[in-house]
């Protein structure tokens, strides 16, 4: 559990957080660019000079008005977007550093992780002699991931770790970051601003704008709305799925949403595993009658609860199953061509091709 109630004045911009998070998993902080996510993680770690108010983690006083632990006393592993490595020192050296900061201050020896595990699980063990300049984006992310971790840290802040990286770079790594809790037990705090990053980690999202927490929640309510503040451009949906049915022909698995059947083209999927299917907006197609012949797998049952213009071109359409929901981005012409109101019957189409099952 961490208990923020802290205040930070810099020149023209104010931070004001009053707010506790139970910490499960993976927390996500998204906002637009400059709104203090970077400040706000800061002030978690002890590292920003004027801040005023408490800080405490389960039992611990980090910042009080009688009391400041120092940042490398508080057990925080930080990674940032650029990986600020030691440039000059071997993968080794690198993560040794992490180690050895660890023996230094945190009196937790018993909770350690081991090299091996943390140096197998990131698929780094091949680099370890390498220096620095000579690893990719992504594998420089993976050591600085590593580094963090290997300081057995009680609290991870992630800023942006993936966005220096290439799409290849960020879609082999993101698995990895979803396993970490489950892993190593570290529960994280993870900031960014793109949403398919968020609702492939997070369990749940917070959402910031001028220096405040404004809403928090389930990823899924989060990230399935037509309306708010999140860039509606990356618009997409998160349903919760369960698996039913792996050994269908061609391949596919079939899973339960709502009582209705998604196929998706993903085989390493369990019966009875609880999944989460990330469906962008711009991938559905709406339909008014049930066709089936067609070679689009995946046409849902719902009903049109909401319907919003975005720009000159392009409308959200807010597609309820029972539980859970569905966000579309069609052109403002289709939804006039279609007549498409509140309360109707909508078959909502897509492929299976598009659905990312995390
Ligand atoms: P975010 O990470 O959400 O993009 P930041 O926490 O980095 O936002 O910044 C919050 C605000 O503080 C911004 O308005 C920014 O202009 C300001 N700011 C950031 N760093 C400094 C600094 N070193 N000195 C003065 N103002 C800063
Ligand atoms: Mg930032």
């Amino acid at each position: 559990m961490l208990l923020l109630d802290i205040h930070c004045e810099r020149d023209a911009f104010q931070l004001q957080v009053r707010e506790s998070f139970s910490l499960n998993g993976v927390t996500g902080v998204m906002g637009p660019s400059g709104c203090g996510k970077t400040t706000l993680l800061r002030c978690i770690a002890g590292l920003e000079r004027h801040v005023q108010g408490s800080v405490k983690f389960d039992s611990t006083l980090w910042q009080s008005e009688a009391a400041f632990v120092p940042p490398h006393k508080r057990g925080i592993g930080y990674v940032f977007q650029d990986g600020r490595l030691f440039p000059h020192m071997s993968v080794r050296s690198n993560l040794n550093y992490g180690l050895r900061r660890n023996r230094k201050y945190l009196d937790t020896a018993s909770e350690t992780l081991s090299f091996e595990h943390v140096v197998e699980w990131l698929g780094i063990v091949s680099l370890l002699d390498r220096p620095i300049t000579r690893l990719s984006g992504g594998q420089r992310q993976r050591v600085a991931i590593g580094r963090a971790l290997l300081g057995s840290p009680k609290l991870l802040l992630m800023d942006e770790p993936l966005s220096a990286l290439d799409w290849a770079s960020r879609t082999s790594i993101m698995p990895r970051l979803r396993e970490i809790n489950r892993e190593f037990g570290v529960p994280v705090l993870f900031v960014s601003h793109n949403r398919e990053e968020i609702a492939r980690l997070a369990d749940e999202v917070v959402l910031m704008d001028n220096g405040c927490i404004e809403e928090r929640g389930p990823t899924r309510q989060m990230l399935n709305r037509a309306r708010g503040s999140l860039a509606d451009d990356q618009a997409l949906s998160v349903l919760e799925a369960g698996v039913v049915n792996t050994d269908s022909p061609y391949g596919m698995t079939e899973l339960e949403v709502d009582g209705r059947s998604l196929m998706v083209n993903q085989s390493n999927l369990r019966q009875g595993q609880q999944v989460r299917v990330v469906v962008p907006a711009s991938e559905i197609s709406l339909c008014l009658e049930n066709i089936s012949q067609i070679s689009i797998q995946n046409r849902l049952l719902t009903t049109l609860t909401d319907i919003q213009d975005i720009d000159d071109h392009h409308a959200l359409v807010r597609l309820t199953l029972d539980e859970q929901a569905l966000i579309a981005l069609i052109t403002r012409q289709s939804r006039h061509r279609l007549g498409l109101k509140l309360g109707i019957t909508v078959y909502a189409h897509f492929k299976a091709a598009c659905l990312e099952v995390v």
